[in-house]
C-alpha cells in the first residue's frame, strides 16, 4: 500500500531458513522516480547484519526486545538506528553506499552519490546544507510543493517545508524569465524574504524581449498566438499574458492587491502546470485566459458582468487546469490515484484544480492576491472561481449548461437582441450560467481559432491522449478512449465528431449571448478544412503518415466525440450519451 501511493516502506520481511526457523529481516523499499512523478524502481535494501547473528530470533520481540510493536516500526528497524557508529551524516553515507552497491542505477542515485562525494571534502556548513538537498531528494513529493504555514509560536512566517519554502523562494526572487532554473539554495529562505528583489510591472516589461512586447500588444486579438508566445517565453506564457490581460481588466484595484502580488501568485501557478504535458501546460491555460478575455470584452457581456465577475472569470481561467496529470480523470480512476479515492471519483481532475489552486493562493502573503478582500467579498469570488473551474467538467455540465443557456438564449436573448438594455437578464442564477457557458466555451475554443492554430491544437491534445493509451496498453488497463491510438486515429475525423456533437451547439448557444460572428466564420472554415482533409486522407491509402489515416473502420461518431469530451472520466455513460 505505501509503495502504491509511492512512499518509503520500511518494517520486517520474513524468511524461514532451512532448519524451518523464521527469520525477520529489516528491510527498506525506497521509491525512485527518475523521470519526475511516477515512482518507475523500488531500491529494496535490508540490514544483513542480522544474518551475522549467531542466534536468529524467531520473533520480533527476542530481535529488538526494547520498546513497543509500534516503536519497532517507526525506529527500531531504520537501517540509520542499526548503525552503531557517530553522526547521523556518517550513517546516511553508509545507507548510500549501500545504495551504491546495488546493480541497478537510477539517475537520482547518481545524484545522491555525487553529494555524498562532495561532502566529504566540504568545511561542515557545506556539507550541512548538502545534506539538506540529500533530505529533499529523498522526498516523494519533489513535485508537489507545500508551502509555508505560520508556526503557532511565532508570528514569523515559517517553513512547513523546505522543498516548499526553497521552490517559493526561488521562484519569487526569479522574476519570470528564469523562474526554476536558480532556486536559492539557502536553508534559511525564511529570514531572508525582505531581501527578496521585488520586480515591479514596469520591470516585467523591460524584461520583455521586442517579440514579446510586440505579441503581447495583441493580446485582445482572435488572431493572438499563443503558441508563438509559448517559445519566446521559455514555456511561461501564462505570468506574461497574464500580467498583460489582468492589468488590462485592472485586477489588481478590483482585489486590491499590488501587481507584484499578481505577478507572483501567476508565477506560482504556472509552475504548477507540467511542461512536460502535450496539451494541459500552462499554454493552455494562457490561451483559455486569452479566450475569457475575448469573451470579457463583448459589448454585451461587459453589460452584465461586474469588475468582481470579471475577476473571478480570469482568475478561474489561469487556474482551471492547474497540476493537471496529463491523464483524464478516467484514468486516475482506473489506477486507484489518490486524488480518486480523495475526490470520491467525481469531478476528480477539476476538484483538484480548484481545491489547489486556492491551497498556494493561501500559502504565503506575497502571492495571496485576495489578502485584501473582505470576507463576504472573498467567500463571493471563491465561490464564483469553484463554480466555473467544477463547470468545466464536460462530463457533468455540458448536457445542462447548454440547454440552460439555449432556453434562455430563447426566452431572452433573442428578444433582448433588439433592445440595448441586457440588465433585466442579469439575475444571480442567470450571471452564474453565464460564467459556466463563458469558460467552458473557452476551456474548448481551439476549433474556433484561425486555422493554423486549430491544427496546432488539435494535434496536442491528440498527443496526450495516445500517450495516455499507451500507458494503459502497457499497464493492461482498461482502454478509456480507443480510439486515441497513435497507430490508427484519425485527428480529421475526431475534430469533426468533436465539433458536430460539442462544439456547434455550444457556441451556437453562445454566440446568441457574446455575438461573437468572426469565431463561427472560423468554426465553419475549420470544419471545413478537416472534411477535406478526411476526404484526402481517405484516398491517400498507406503512405499518409499515421496521424492523418483515415480510420478504416466504420465510423463511430458517438465513441469520439464522447473520448474528445476533454474532461471525459467515462463512469456517466448515460449522460454523454445524452448530450451526443
Ligand atoms: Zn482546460
Amino acid at each position: 500500500m505505501q509503495m502504491r501511493r509511492g512512499r518509503e516502506w520500511e518494517g520486517l520481511v520474513t524468511c524461514r531458513r532451512k532448519s524451518g526457523d523464521t527469520l525477520h529481516l529489516p528491510s527498506k523499499v525506497i521509491p525512485v522516480a527518475p523521470y519526475a512523478r511516477k515512482n518507475e524502481f523500488y531500491v529494496y535494501t535490508s540490514d544483513t547484519h542480522a544474518l551475522d547473528r549467531l542466534d536468529f530470533p524467531s520473533s520480533v520481540d527476542q530481535f529488538h526486545p526494547r520498546g513497543s510493536i509500534k516503536s519497532l516500526r517507526k525506529g527500531s528497524y531504520d537501517i540509520r538506528s542499526l548503525n552503531s557508529d557517530g553522526t547521523q551524516n556518517i550513517i546516511r553515507r553508509h545507507s548510500l553506499v549501500k545504495l551504491h552497491s546495488l546493480t541497478i542505477e537510477a539517475p537520482i542515485t547518481r545524484v545522491f552519490n555525487i553529494i555524498t562525494a562532495a561532502q566529504e571534502n566540504s568545511p561542515a556548513y557545506v556539507a550541512q546544507a548538502l545534506e539538506k538537498v540529500l533530505e529533499i531528494l529523498r522526498s516523494t513529493e519533489l513535485y508537489s510543493p507545500q508551502l509555508i504555514s505560520a508556526a503557532p509560536d511565532n508570528n514569523k512566517p515559517v517553513p512547513a517545508d523546505p522543498v516548499a519554502t526553497d521552490l517559493l523562494g526561488g521562484l519569487l526572487s526569479q522574476g519570470p524569465k528564469p523562474l526554476l532554473s536558480g532556486r536559492r539554495s539557502s536553508s534559511d529562505t525564511a529570514t531572508k524574504y525582505s531581501q527578496l528583489p521585488r520586480p515591479s510591472l514596469p520591470l516585467l516589461q523591460q524584461q520583455a524581449s521586442a517579440g514579446i512586447r510586440e505579441l503581447l500588444a495583441e493580446d485582445m486579438s482572435w488572431n493572438f498566438d499563443v503558441i508563438k508566445l509559448e517559445k519566446i517565453t521559455d514555456k511561461r506564457p501564462l505570468v506574461w499574458i497574464g500580467m498583460s490581460l489582468m492589468c488590462r481588466f485592472d485586477i489588481p484595484n478590483t482585489l486590491g492587491c499590488d501587481e507584484q502580488t499578481l505577478q507572483n501568485w501567476l508565477t506560482l501557478i504556472e509552475a504548477n502546470y507540467h511542461p512536460d504535458n502535450t496539451y494541459h501546460n500552462s499554454t493552455h491555460a494562457a490561451d483559455v485566459l486569452q479566450c475569457t478575455a475575448y469573451f470579457l470584452n463583448q459589448d454585451r457581456i461587459k453589460q452584465l458582468l461586474d469588475p468582481l465577475d470579471v475577476a473571478s472569470c480570469l482568475i478561474a481561467a489561469v487556474v482551471h487546469d492547474v497540476d493537471h496529470p496529463g491523464k483524464n480523470s478516467a484514468f486516475l480512476c482506473n489506477t486507484d490515484n489518490e486524488l480518486a479515492i480523495l475526490y470520491n471519483d467525481l469531478s476528480v481532475l477539476e476538484s483538484h484544480h480548484a481545491a489547489v489552486s486556492f491551497k498556494h493562493t493561501h500559502s504565503d502573503d506575497r502571492v495571496n492576491i485576495f489578502k485584501a478582500l473582505d470576507r463576504d467579498t472573498y467567500k463571493h469570488i471563491r465561490k464564483s472561481i469553484i463554480d466555473m473551474v467544477l463547470a468545466t467538467d464536460m462530463t457533468k455540465h455540458l448536457n445542462v449548461h447548454v440547454s440552460q443557456t439555449k432556453n434562455h438564449a430563447a426566452l431572452s436573448f433573442q428578444g433582448a437582441r433588439d433592445s440595448p438594455d441586457l440588465m433585466s437578464f442579469g439575475t444571480p442564477e442567470n450571471l452564474v450560467i453565464i460564467k459556466r457557458m463563458m469558460i467552458k466555451c473557452a476551456d474548448v475554443n481551439n476549433p474556433v481559432r484561425p486555422l493554423h492554430l486549430a491544427i496546432d491544437w488539435a494535434h496536442r491534445i491528440a498527443n496526450e491522449y495516445f500517450s495516455q493509451t499507451e500507458e494503459e496498453k502497457k499497464r493492461s488497463l482498461p482502454i478509456v478512449m480507443p480510439q486515441f491510438d497513435r497507430t490508427t486515429c484519425s485527428i480529421p475525423k475526431s475534430q469533426i465528431g468533436f465539433i458536430d456533437f460539442f462544439i456547434t451547439d455550444m457556441f451556437d448557444a453562445w454566440d446568441a449571448l457574446a455575438e461573437i460572428p468572426e469565431l463561427m466564420g472560423h468554426l465553419r472554415r475549420n470544419y471545413q478544412f478537416w472534411k477535406e482533409q478526411e476526404e484526402a486522407s481517405k484516398n491517400i491509402s498507406s503512405q499518409t503518415p499515421p496521424a492523418l489515416t483515415a480510420n478504416e473502420e466504420e465510423s463511430h461518431e458517438e465513441e469520439t466525440t464522447k473520448e474528445m469530451t476533454e474532461k471525459s472520466t467515462g463512469e456517466d455513460t448515460s449522460t454523454q450519451k445524452e448530450t451526443s
